[in-house]
C-alpha cells in the first residue's frame, strides 16, 4: 500500500485531443485543436467526457483532482463537479477568470468567447458555487486567474480576493512569448506583476512556472507558494523545463498535474519531474524518492484544500518485481483498480464519448 496521488492541474476535456494534434509545430498550433474540441461541448457531453476521464484518473491512483475550469458559456462547472462525484474522485473546481485574448486586447477567437466573463459576473458565479458545495468534504470550490494574458492587471487583486481563503491557481510563464508580452506591456515579469497584486502565498499555486528569472524564483519561494509542474504535458507541448529544485530550495512547495491528460499516469509525472531536472542540470540527485512522494501526494492534496489519507495498492508485475521504491518501477497499469470501477467499462466509455466529441468538430 502506498499514498494515493493528487492531480493538481487538469483540463478534463483535453483528454479528447490525445493522439490527434501531434503534428502541430508549437504550442499555439496545439491550442487551435483544443479550441475545436471546446467549441463542441455541451453540458451533457462534457459531463460524460469528464466522468470517463476522472474514472481513468482513479484507476491510475489519483485520489483528488484540481480542475482548472474556464468553459463558462454556458457554465459547465456543475457538470464537471458532478462527474467527479459520480466516480468517487475528490475535486477542487478552480473557476477561472478569463477576460481577454491578450495584452493588446486582440480580437477574441470565437471559442474564446465561451471562456470570457466580466469580473463581477464571474465573482457572482463563484459565490454561488461555493455556497452550493459548502460542507461537502469531497468538493472544494477555488478560483483561478487564467494567466496574465487573459486578466487585466487592474483586476488581478480583486480576482485573487474573490474567495480569500480558498485555493487560488494561475498559469504562469509557460511560454517565452507570454513573458515577452507581459514585459512589453507592464515592465514586469508575470510573477512580479502577480506579486504586486498580492496573489502569492501558501494557498496559491503557480502552474508551469517554466521560464522564470532568479527574482521570480525568490518571490515564489519566500511567499511559500506552491508550484505545479506538469512534466508529460510540458514535454508534449515543447514548453521547456522549469527550475523545480531551485524553487523547492527557495521555499516553494512542488506539486504535480496531468494537465492536458495526454498521459494519465502519476508515476510518469513524478519520474518526469526528476528526469527533466537531471537533463537540465547534469546531476542525478536533485529529487529524492521521499521528496517526490511528498510532491505527488501530501503537498498536492494540501494545495487543493484536502487532507487525504487514501492509499493505493500495487499488483505484483514484471515492472514491480523486486522493487524497493515503487515510484520508479511502477506505472498506472500496476495500480489495483478500486472495487467500484471496471477498467474495461471505463475504457469503452472513453472510446465512445471521445468519438462523439470528434463527430461534432
Ligand atoms: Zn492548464
Amino acid at each position: 500500500m502506498t499514498t494515493a496521488f493528487a492531480n493538481c492541474h487538469s483540463h478534463a476535456f483535453h483528454r479528447a485531443l490525445r493522439g490527434r494534434t501531434v503534428g502541430g509545430a508549437d504550442f499555439w498550433g496545439w491550442r487551435d485543436g483544443m479550441y475545436a474540441v471546446a467549441g463542441a461541448l455541451d453540458p451533457d457531453l462534457y459531463h460524460r467526457l469528464a466522468k470517463a476521464v476522472y474514472a481513468e484518473m482513479r484507476l491510475a491512483g489519483y485520489a483528488s483532482v484540481g480542475e482548472f475550469h474556464y468553459l463558462h458559456s454556458p457554465d459547465l462547472a456543475e457538470a464537471v463537479v458532478e462527474a467527479a462525484r459520480a466516480v468517487g474522485l475528490r475535486i477542487c473546481l478552480l473557476s477561472t477568470l478569463y477576460e481577454r485574448a491578450g495584452f493588446a486586447d486582440e480580437p477574441l477567437h470565437p471559442v474564446q468567447q465561451r471562456f470570457v466573463l466580466p469580473l463581477e459576473v464571474w465573482q457572482g458565479r463563484v459565490a454561488d458555487l461555493a455556497s452550493r458545495y459548502r460542507g461537502d468534504p469531497r468538493v472544494v470550490i477555488g478560483t483561478a486567474i487564467h494567466s496574465v494574458r487573459a486578466v487585466a492587471p487592474a483586476h488581478l487583486a480583486a480576482a485573487a480576493g474573490t474567495l480569500p481563503d480558498a485555493p487560488l491557481h494561475v498559469h504562469v510563464s509557460e511560454q517565452p512569448a507570454e513573458n515577452q508580452a507581459c514585459l512589453a506591456a507592464t515592465g514586469r515579469t508575470p510573477v512580479q506583476l502577480l506579486a504586486e497584486a498580492g496573489v502569492w502565498g501558501p494557498r496559491t499555486t503557480a502552474v508551469h512556472a517554466t521560464h522564470l528569472t532568479p527574482a521570480d524564483i525568490a518571490t515564489l519561494g519566500a511567499s511559500a507558494s506552491s508550484v505545479c509542474f506538469c512534466p508529460t504535458t510540458e514535454a508534449e507541448l515543447a514548453d521547456g523545463i522549469g527550475p523545480s529544485v531551485a524553487l523547492r530550495e527557495a521555499g516553494a512547495r512542488i506539486t504535480l498535474g496531468s494537465d492536458s491528460n495526454t498521459v494519465i499516469d502519476p508515476f510518469a509525472e513524478a519520474r518526469g519531474l526528476a528526469m527533466h531536472e537531471r537533463l537540465a542540470s547534469g546531476r542525478r540527485d536533485g529529487w529524492t524518492d521521499a521528496q517526490l512522494w511528498q510532491a505527488a501526494g501530501a503537498d498536492g492534496h494540501a494545495s487543493l484544500g484536502f487532507q487525504v489519507e487514501d492509499a493505493l495498492e500495487l499488483r505484483s508485475s514484471v515492472q514491480t518485481a523486486g522493487m524497493t521504491e515503487p515510484l520508479w518501477a511502477a506505472a498506472a497499469p500496476d495500480v489495483v483498480p478500486p472495487s467500484d470501477l471496471d477498467p474495461d467499462a471505463v475504457a469503452a466509455e472513453l472510446t465512445a464519448v471521445i468519438a462523439e466529441v470528434w463527430s461534432r468538430v
